[in-house]
């Protein structure tokens, strides 16, 4: 669907060929991890640097340390928050030159003092400890590629240990109705962070100058729109006609028994389509505290 130009209010609905008529051709530099889900769009032509022709590239993604997201407990997909704290039971101490990081059950892990900055004279944090061990692990995996290929090993296998994190790039064509689809998946709050503000940049900073309208129309009819199953549906309309709306989610967990408008399954503690439905609830405006 797009507003068309001279009338801003006319309408093409469901005649998503005209868009694959434009093409698009990107050169993408992409961490192996991320690469991993943006390859997973079948409906782009890929043409990708070979580690079998070449050495892979000697760069990767290296997460600063107030990056390292928390797993989030709602969603098994997702993350919430960051870590700021070391696990239960680790302990840390200090000589003139090193952090000695006690884990729980084994020995001492010792972090030279003068490769980590911490601030203001403070302790070394958990974010910092993971970076540093992030980036001697890079190294080591680094070091170990280089000596396989100075022994000869083919380039193929001694690419085997190069770490998720390292780059890879790519020629990716694609036309703009897939090139939509894809923004639409991983634009979405439901996408990993790293694919998620590769394909903001595309979005906002490519796709947007080049087709302001079909822009305009993806952000209000695609990526702003809620769709509302039609379980959803039923409960909205029972909210609706019973004067509760707002509900607050606890409610809506407990006091909403209709057997013939929800599914058993709803009434879970954890149940992920009343979750969803609380989300778009929300955005609505008719969630409350
Ligand atoms: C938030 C999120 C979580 C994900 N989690 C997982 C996961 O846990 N495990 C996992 O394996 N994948 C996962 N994926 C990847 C997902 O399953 C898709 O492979 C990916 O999003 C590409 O979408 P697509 O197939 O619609 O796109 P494309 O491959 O570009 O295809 C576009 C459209 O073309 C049609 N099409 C393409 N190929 C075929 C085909 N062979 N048969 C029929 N129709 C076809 C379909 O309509 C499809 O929607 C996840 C994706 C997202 C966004």
């Amino acid at each position: 669907m797009v507003r068309g130009a001279p009338d801003k209010f006319a309408f093409v609905c469901g005649n998503s060929t005209p868009f694959e008529m434009a093409e698009l051709k990107f050169l993408v530099r992409v961490p192996m991890d991320t690469w991993r889900q943006w390859i997973r769009h079948r409906t782009a032509n890929v043409n990708e640097y070979s580690t079998r022709y070449s050495e892979a590239i000697d760069s990767m993604a290296v997460t600063a340390p107030d990056e390292w997201r928390l797993q989030a407990g709602s969603n098994k997909q997702g993350s919430d928050g960051f870590v700021t704290e070391w696990p239960e039971g680790w302990l840390i101490d200090s000589n003139d030159t090193h952090w000695l990081i006690y884990p729980p059950d084994s020995g001492c892990i010792a972090v030279r003092k003068s490769d980590v900055e911490t601030q203001d004279g403070g302790e070394i944090t958990s974010g910092q400890f993971l970076t540093h061990l992030e980036l001697l692990n890079q190294e080591h995996l680094v070091a170990n590629y280089k000596l396989r290929l100075a022994f000869g090993v083919a380039r193929e296998q001694a690419r085997k240990d190069l770490p998720l994190s390292t780059y890879t790039e790519a020629y990716w064509k694609v036309d703009l109705h897939n090139l939509l689809h894809f923004l639409a998946l991983r634009m979405d709050s439901h996408a990993q962070q790293e694919i998620r503000e590769y394909a903001t940049t595309i979005g906002e900073q490519i796709v947007k100058p080049l087709f302001p309208l079909v822009w305009e129309a993806f952000l209000d009819y695609r990526l702003g729109a809620i769709t509302l199953t039609a379980i959803d549906q039923r409960v909205m309309t029972a909210l609706m006609l019973a004067g509760n709306l707002p509900v607050t989610a606890e409610d809506l967990k407990y006091d909403y028994y209709w057997p013939e408008v929800t599914p058993r399954e709803w009434f879970q503690p954890k149940c992920r389509e009343r979750t969803e439905f609380e989300a778009k609830l929300a955005r609505l405006g008719f969630l409350t505290e």
